[in-house]
């Protein structure tokens, strides 16, 4: 009897060239496996697409003059084109732009909320006045409080190699227009990991010999010996998917937590 094989291949992200890294590493391994099941006479979905939100997105379009939508809609269709010439076989790819991404990222948004799995949290966050908006990591630059170093970014110091606490940066700066920065007060929603601990460690704990030891391992130990804590599901942006409530304008949900439900 045929089986259903739903085949679900990584997103690539729309701010970049696919290399042939990504092309041996990913996408030839997934379009093996569909051909042989396809052969074998099964029922195979092979379905991803472009990951069109976030940051990076957002950064390259400021660096290039266009806006987020050019830079999204141009490597996208690059990806198209580089999957045709190559034979690989989707049944389906699109990107987190269709109108039924934004549907079902926002039904399950409010679901969750709705069932209690779902918290808010107020956070310090470095906001722009010139710009009137709150500024992600990524946008902020300042001198590494570790090292001195002085073009470190709100994430992460390039001088030492630290990941830094954006907070705790001196003199920060915003990337664009070197424009002084002050702490502000912002709310944010955050998925209650915690009360989903039983269910997770139940899953991982039986028929998991599949599993490779390199991944079962430290995700048991993460669950049941580290514990699980909340983590903000959304943030100040205007490129992605809105917060679907009143009062909640210009903020979307985060792109980890809508880009993997592309497969729905
Ligand atoms: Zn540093």
């Amino acid at each position: 009897m045929s089986k259903n094989i739903l085949v679900a291949v990584a997103w690539p992200y729309a701010n970049a060239e696919i290399h042939v890294g990504n092309i041996t590493g990913a996408y030839l391994p997934a379009d093996i496996f569909a051909r042989y099941h396809r052969l074998y006479g099964n029922h195979v979905l092979m379905v991803s697409g472009s990951d069109a939100h976030g940051t990076p997105i957002t950064v390259r379009a400021d660096a290039e003059g266009k806006s987020a939508s050019e830079i999204y809609k141009n490597f996208h269709n690059g990806f198209l084109n580089l999957f045709m010439q190559l034979g690989i076989t989707y049944d389906l790819f699109t990107t987190t732009r269709s109108e039924n991404h934004f549907e079902i990222s926002q039904t399950i948004f409010k679901r969750l909320l709705d069932n209690g799995y779902l918290y808010r949290e107020t956070e310090k966050q470095w906001y722009s006045p010139n710009e009137n908006r709150f500024l992600p990591d990524r946008y902020v630059e300042g001198t590494c409080y570790l090292c001195g170093y002085e073009n470190a970014r709100g994430d992460q110091c390039d001088g030492c190699g630290s990941i830094l606490d954006g907070k705790k940066l001196v003199h920060p700066r915003s990337r664009t227009g070197n424009l002084s920065l002050e702490l502000r007060d912002t709310e944010h929603f955050f998925l209650d990991l915690a009360k989903l601990a039983p269910q997770i460690s139940e899953y991982l704990a039986k028929d998991k010999t599949h599993w490779r030891s390199n991944v079962i391992k430290p995700s048991r130990y993460t669950v049941n010996e580290i514990g699980l804590h909340g983590r903000a599901i959304t943030r100040d942006l205007d490129w992605g998917i809105p917060v679907p409530l009143h009062e909640w304008d210009g903020k979307c949900l985060y792109v980890w937590f809508e880009a993997v439900i592309g497969y729905l």
